[in-house]
């Protein structure tokens, strides 16, 4: 069983080819920006304009690399994200679908996260950090739902850190540029850390650091160290409260923003010291791929998934999705 995946939430397109067990192609192409943040209608134009070519090529390299082996399954993101975005994936996987003759099915982005890390960890029934752009959740399975146990009440932790750095003047996406910055900061800044039982809160935060910036009594690189303590010590906190509370030993990280390596070492150090085991996937699955909605695809497919009406749900959450797969 061979799936191509379509993944245009957000920012980012990308075709992913992947089997039950390996990821073979994973591209992807992203809207960026020298200075401000997403305009939903100019990524949707992105994605429109180079999203035949990047099939295109996933299957050169595709056919290349599996002489003779066939694509049985067209998979897309249905949601959740950004309206104009969703339409461009969906259009996409409908016309590959036809072109390949093979069926169309659409999944959940954020439960795609999630099940990628059992294709290339040996994680087994994780409580997951999910630390991306648009969303912050902790998940974890229970009784065919991946149940959402926190959330951040406001924005994503990826917002909050793209926010900060547009409003430092340093372009979308900011995430990298303030882990850069962090790493030479020395000072760290008392920041509100707003922890309300296993939900978090990133607006009071946000207005704190752009008032300290726009006063100009600190230095950037304290400012994104002092950023990223406080808010991943946030997130590590209410993790570590999931774990504890549903008795899970194991840790997985999803989304952009867990490609962070200070945000790793925080989640790594917090498992030990609870003898529990951490699971971080590559960064080439950490952020939106192709790769993770073919997979998850698959996982449907298997359990008795057919073709079904090809729409986009930008709304749709994490619990709202019934876990026949597992
Ligand atoms: P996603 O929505 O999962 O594709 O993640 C995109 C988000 O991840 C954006 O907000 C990026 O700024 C953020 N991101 C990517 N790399 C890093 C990094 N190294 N540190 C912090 N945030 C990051
Ligand atoms: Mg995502």
């Amino acid at each position: 069983m061979i799936a191509l995946g379509i993944e245009s939430t957000a920012h980012t397109f990308g075709v992913g080819i992947v089997s039950k067990k390996n990821v073979l192609v994973n591209l992807r192409d992203s809207y960026t920006t020298e200075k401000g943040g997403i305009i939903p209608t100019e990524a949707a134009e992105h994605h429109k304009k180079i999203a035949m070519d990047l099939v295109r090529e996933a299957i050169e390299i595709f056919e290349k690399e599996s002489k003779g082996k066939k694509i049985d399954l067209v998979v897309y993101s249905r949601g959740p994200g950004i309206g104009p975005c969703l339409h461009v994936g969906k259009n996409t996987a409908r016309e590959v679908g036809k072109n390949l003759g093979v069926p169309v099915i659409g999944i959940n982005h954020c439960v795609a996260h999630l099940s990628v890390g059992s294709l290339v960890t040996p994680v087994k029934d994780p409580v997951l950090l999910y630390a991306s752009g648009a969303n912050t959740q902790i998940i974890a399975y229970e009784g065919k739902k991946y149940r959402v146990f926190g959330e951040t009440l406001d924005q994503g932790i990826g917002n909050f850190i793209d926010s900060f750095a547009r409003h430092m003047g340093l372009g979308f996406p900011g995430g990298p540029k303030i882990e850069v910055l962090a790493k030479k900061g020395r000072k760290y800044i008392e920041l509100p850390y707003s922890v309300k039982g296993m939900d978090i809160s990133l607006s009071g935060m946000l207005t704190n650091l752009k008032n300290k910036f726009d006063s100009k009594e600190f230095s950037e690189k304290d400012l994104a160290y002092s950023l990223q303590e406080t808010a991943f010590a946030m997130l590590v906190e209410v993790a570590e409260r999931a774990m504890a509370h549903c008795g899970k030993k194991e840790l997985l990280i999803g989304g952009g923003v867990g490609c962070n390596s200070r945000l790793q070492e925080m989640c790594a150090i917090m498992c030990k010291e609870r003898g529990a085991k951490f699971y971080a996937p590559p960064k080439g699955l950490l952020v939106d791929n192709g790769a993770m909605i073919a997979y998850q695809g698959i996982l449907e497919h298997c359990a008795g998934r057919k073709e079904s009406k090809v729409e986009v749900r930008p709304y749709e959450r994490t619990d709202d999705i019934l876990v026949d797969w597992k």
